[in-house]
């Protein structure tokens, strides 16, 4: 039976990145399958790739992989499509459930496409968030799909693209998905900690926070010889370490009461922001080093009168256009600009004290 969302139990999405060959394939299925802690098996078979010139995929060929499997080890099987022929395809093969990457839902002329496809196809659909950290995209994709009456919808949070720094591959920014779960409830959203970690290392700590923050499920990349990968071979994890992150993680307990269920959702998003504030005024201070290394190697004031007044001047100005009262932003400008003098202070004396 197709395991579809019943909010009892997390569902639990693994198996490599890519199809590579059937032994990779099939040496993956056969230890997950055997852990029994995975409910469906995926693999990409057409892989989106950035650059020209890498591996895109087995195709067809990799199709026919995943029958296989899906019938020696009883596994139902999902894979990614990107345009009506591959949907086409995923049909011949009997492949039970497909996922949207996230470079499709972020083109609206492809959603359209593949929805035009699917009108009429009874199949279970799950949506990546875009690359860029637009919920309306997002959802708008799904509405595209429950527009053409596919009525087995989830999403997979799988991060946003880090136009800053980050210990992150792709950021997560929790308050997303917990806003996709305000907006739309009956919308069961997972979560692939692969992409959103980037490293192997990371991948227990993401699953954690998705479970942390109730999400439905998780979909995780494993393959039988990670360093042998072809692609995303720095997240993919082994079977072995699968199974102990899956054993290790804990399932939190929804809260009875509906309302503080609401209640606790917008207490994560904030959770979420304040821990985004933070990194972002720590990349703040660390330039305000490097201002203060060149301050030093010139000669100038750590505080500049002109400058001051314009960071104030533009700062109250974006401030209004947000919404906020632009006394509150004077004032937190003002602390957070006390404390970078006091840093640069610091870092210039300590120089001059090196000198002396
Ligand atoms: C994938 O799941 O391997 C993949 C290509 O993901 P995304 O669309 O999230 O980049
Ligand atoms: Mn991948």
């Amino acid at each position: 039976m197709l395991p579809w969302f019943d909010h009892k139990k997390p569902i639990i999405i693994a198996g490599p990145c890519s199809a590579e060959s059937y032994e990779q394939l099939n040496e993956c299925a056969r230890e997950l399958s055997s852990q029994g802690k995975t409910d469906v098996f995926r693999a990409g078979v057409w892989k989106p790739r950035t650059r020209p010139g890498h591996f895109e995929g087995v195709g067809e060929t990799a199709l026919q992989w995943l029958a296989e499997i899906r019938k020696t080890y009883n596994l139902p099987v999902i894979t990614e499509i990107a345009t009506p022929r591959h949907l086409e395809k995923v049909l011949k093969y009997g492949i039970d459930m497909v996922w949207i990457g996230a470079r499709t839902t972020g083109n609206p002329f492809s959603i359209n496409e593949l929805v035009h496809a699917l009108r009429g196809v009874d199949i279970p659909v799950l949506v990546k968030n875009p690359p860029n950290p637009d919920l309306d995209l997002w959802i708008g994709a799904i509405e595209r799909l429950k527009n053409v009456g596919i009525n087995r919808i989830a999403a997979i949070h799988r991060g946003f693209y880090p136009y800053r720094t980050s210990i992150y591959r792709n950021i997560p920014q929790w308050e997303i998905p917990i806003e996709l779960k305000i907006r739309l409830p009956e919308i069961p959203v997972i979560c692939d900690p692969s992409h959103i970690a980037g490293s192997q290392d990371r991948v227990f700590e993401v699953a954690q926070y998705a479970y942390n923050i109730m999400l439905d499920g998780l979909m995780i990349e494993v393959h039988p010889v990670p360093e042998k990968a072809i692609t995303d071979a720095l997240q993919q994890i082994t079977p072995q370490r699968f199974s102990e992150i899956i054993n290790q993680l804990q399932i939190r307990q929804q809260t009875g009461d509906q309302k503080l269920a609401i209640l606790e959702q917008y207490r994560m998003q904030i959770d979420s922001i304040d821990q985004q504030l933070i990194e972002l005024l720590g990349k703040r201070f660390e330039i305000s080093h490097k201002i203060a290394e060149f301050k030093k190697q010139n000669n100038l004031a750590p505080f500049q009168i002109n400058r001051w007044k314009q960071i104030i001047e533009t700062r109250q100005e974006q401030s209004r256009v947000v919404g906020l009262n632009p006394d509150f932003i004077l004032q937190l400008l003002q602390c957070i600009h006390k404390e970078s003098i006091a840093v640069q202070n610091q870092i210039m004396s300590d120089h001059d004290d090196k000198k002396t």
